[in-house]
């Protein structure tokens, strides 16, 4: 846990959220600022800040959360068509919150390369 952190304070209940689902390790939740007509933020309970933080004794944490993004897709119903499951890493990537995230986005059509 990180005391200033924004994604520990929401799993910590401080800020609220409408959790779409919740496991033993994972919170997914709307993104506050959606970029895309459905966008859902793929967290792991514990604070890893980004995936190259990630440890081999994260393993099964972040499997579960990769578990969690794949189950938010299908109850969101969107699993089908398709979605895009993107974890910005470092500045080059544009990562501005220091929790690991995954950001589940679907709803329209994606451009590969991304941009
Ligand atoms: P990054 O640029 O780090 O990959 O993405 C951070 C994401 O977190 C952004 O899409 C931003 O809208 C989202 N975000 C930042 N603060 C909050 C918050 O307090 N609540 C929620 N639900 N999303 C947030
Ligand atoms: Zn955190």
């Amino acid at each position: 846990m990180s005391e200033d952190c924004i994604f520990c304070r929401i799993v910590r209940g401080e800020i609220p959220i409408t959790a779409t689902l919740e496991t033993d390790h994972a919170l997914v939740f709307p993104d506050i600022n959606p970029a895309t007509p459905v966008h859902h933020l793929v967290i792991p309970k514990e604070h890893i800040a980004s995936l190259d933080d990630m440890t081999l004794a994260h393993r099964g944490i972040m499997g579960d959360v990769l578990y969690a993004a794949s189950e938010a897709a299908r109850l969101l119903g969107v699993a089908e068509n398709g979605y895009r499951l993107v974890a910005n890493t470092h500045a080059d990537a544009g990562q501005e919150v220091y929790h690991i995230h995954f950001h589940l986005m679907a709803g329209r059509g994606f451009r590969w390369p991304p941009g």
